[in-house]
């Protein structure tokens, strides 16, 4: 998967560096790290890099609490159980109908990935 801009946020900062949300005092995104600092900590910083793989990490996740219930050609129905919904994957265009994949879409992620496509992957290659 490409390494592409992850944007920081307290939910991803606090899971990374294991604190709570409300201990994050400030946060600034610099060209290659975002600079943190924590309630009853040294200021620190962590790398977009960590940012991306908890990104990922959190979806992979998700994908475990979701299921392909159908596919057709490049089209995969995915049911979660969360929302009760089910969302289409075209592993064609490489595009959800999600939120998420909405989402990060608009936050300008050049190639979102929700759970709902690292399942389609996983289904893909137990199939293959
Ligand atoms: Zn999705």
């Amino acid at each position: 998967m490409m390494l592409q801009f992850v944007r920081p946020s307290k939910a991803a900062i606090a899971r990374i560096l294991g604190c709570r949300i409300a201990d994050i005092r400030r946060f600034e995104a610099w060209k290659h790290v975002c600079f943190v600092v924590v309630a009853g900590r040294r200021p620190t910083l962590i790398s977009f890099k960590a940012f991306q793989q908890d990104h990922l990490a959190l979806r992979l996740q998700g994908a475990a609490s979701v299921e392909v219930i159908e596919s057709q050609d490049n089209h995969f129905g995915v049911f979660s159980h969360k929302t009760e919904k089910i969302y289409i994957v075209d592993t064609h265009v490489g595009s959800c109908t999600c939120p998420d994949w909405e989402f990060q879409l608009q936050k300008g992620l050049e190639t979102p990935t929700c759970k709902h496509m690292i399942r389609v992957a996983q289904y893909i290659e137990c199939a293959a």
